[in-house]
């Protein structure tokens, strides 16, 4: 899920136009004089409301005028032409989103110790967050205005958290009355339109399970291919939501929902030749069952969702591990040397010294993960280690921030890493890139990267594993 800086809610007023935050040097946008700062309002004659829009406008133009409102006040006209695709080198202000007006009872903002950064408290509701990141909407607040513009500009697909199409469950697990819970016309509505959807169901034991599961699943199967997918992930709870009316999963419900779910993908993989109904990796985890094939997922639709990761994760380790292809190729954007390279103040030199470093020795060094990716990474890293000589250790780290169900990476805060220093081995920490905010070198629980690598016994990096080995491989017979 794409997460958005906090902004002050006075700025929320919106002016109209997208302001430019960057604009690239000797790009389009220099020559035409724009600035970080500036407005623009309307193009070719349009208004503008958001980046979308200047995107949707812009898109194909060759002829374009701008209208700009600039940081002294002046409003400008910027008449030119471009070539066909030729980039503007134009950066904007994030989009605010739209907040949801649910009450859902598992509403992940309940979970939040009081001390989360900001944005984890943000209810993120908005159509144009789900085009451009696939942040699931529920549709129960979607205006007349935004349906209107999710057609018009083919914002497609829409990832819709859906639960239930039975509507009492639905309006239950909302905590919204039934009338505004349906969502039924809405949905018509869409693909009729043509937008596609990817579809989701948090799974809440007792409450959308069994036969009301089943329902959904054959009733979104019915719209498939518009409704190209859905994913089923798993109620988690944290320490923080007590809310009785919902039961922890445990491995025996899990064990069941995959029995139940197998039946309908088996079905479905006959009828529309895709899976189209995927549960979450943490399911079969929980349940000590063994992750589904690659070609059970497909093309991976849901993998943002949690779906299909390990599966994903597992394949790429193996190549990793083939001894034709010990040093894989990956593209440079990806290579760890690449970005050691292009290192941002946010990264300072000494940390890209202490990289460097580190992929030019033998590998000796502890990998930290969540609890319950870490028994895979361990079986793959150990197997690396026999290959190569390399002394990598891995250590599960329990989310004691959360705590409750989490055991995902990607929620582990500054103060987990911190509970684990004493049992590092070897030169230097692993941490996954994930649970760092992708706009600011924060922690879920607000600590400073920096931070974090003061307080820590041993150099840390925060690094995609795979990416990492196969920039070593690359490098090892140079050494
Ligand atoms: S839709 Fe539900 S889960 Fe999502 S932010 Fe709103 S209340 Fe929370």
């Amino acid at each position: 899920m794409y997460e958005f800086a906090v902004t002050p809610a006075v700025t929320q007023l919106r002016r109209p136009g997208v302001i430019i935050t960057e604009v690239t040097p000797e790009s389009l946008g220099e020559e035409l004089e724009l600035r970080p700062a500036d407005r623009i309002v309307r193009v070719n004659g349009r208004p503008v409301r958001d980046y979308l829009d200047f995107r949707f406008q812009t898109a194909g133009e060759t002829e374009l005028t701008f209208q700009v409102k600039k940081a002294n006040g002046e409003t400008l006209e910027i008449e030119f032409d471009r070539d066909e695709g030729e980039d503007l080198g134009l950066m904007f202000e994030q989009i605010v989103p739209r907040q949801c007006a649910n009450e859902c009872l598992f509403c992940f903002c309940k979970g939040n110790p009081d001390d989360a950064r900001p944005s984890l408290f943000v209810r993120d509701e908005d159509i144009r967050l789900s085009f451009l990141y696939g942040n699931y909407t529920t549709l129960s607040s979607i205006t007349e205005d935004e349906m209107k513009r999710v057609i018009e500009q083919r914002l497609s697909p829409q990832y819709v958290s859906v639960h239930a199409t039975d509507l009492k469950t639905r309006a239950y697990l909302l905590g919204v009355a039934e009338e505004r819970a349906d969502i039924s016309d809405k949905i018509r509505r869409l693909l009729d339109n043509d937008i596609e959807i990817h579809a989701q169901v948090v799974l809440c034991p007792g409450i959308n399970d069994g036969a009301i599961l089943e329902k959904t699943l054959r009733d979104l199967a019915a719209e498939y291919p518009k409704v190209i997918s859905t994913a089923i992930v798993p109620v988690a709870l944290t320490s923080y939501n007590n809310d009785e009316r919902l039961t922890r999963v445990t491995p025996e419900f899990c064990r069941r929902t995959i029995r139940e779910v197998e039946k309908l993908q088996k079905e479905f993989r006959k009828k529309l030749g895709v899976t189209f109904a995927f549960l979450g990796d943490e399911i079969y985890i929980k349940a000590g069952e063994p992750i589904p094939s690659r070609r059970h997922y497909g093309n991976y639709p849901q993998i943002e969702d949690g779906v299909g990761m390990v599966r994903s994760f597992v394949n790429k380790f193996e190549k990793l591990l083939q001894p034709s292809r010990t040093a894989p190729a990956i593209s440079k954007k990806s290579d760890v040397r690449t970005r050691v390279e292009a290192m941002t103040p946010d990264k300072p030199a000494a940390d890209s010294v202490s990289l460097e470093h580190i992929l030019s020795g033998d590998l000796y060094g502890t990998v930290l993960t969540g609890e319950m990716f870490a028994p895979f990474l361990k079986e793959y890293v150990e197997r690396f280690n026999a290959m190569h000589g390399s002394r990598l250790n891995v250590i599960g780290v329990p989310n004691t921030y959360f705590g409750g169900d989490v055991a995902v990476a990607g929620l582990l805060s500054g103060k987990d890493f911190l509970n684990v220093r004493d049992r590092l081995k070897g030169n230097f920490a692993m941490i996954p890139p994930g649970v760092i905010k992708s706009d600011e070198p924060i922690l879920i629980d607000g600590m400073k990267f920096a931070d974090l690598r003061s307080a820590f016994p041993l150099p840390i990096i925060a690094e995609d594993i795979i990416e990492f080995l196969g920039s070593w491989l690359r490098q090892k017979p140079a050494k």
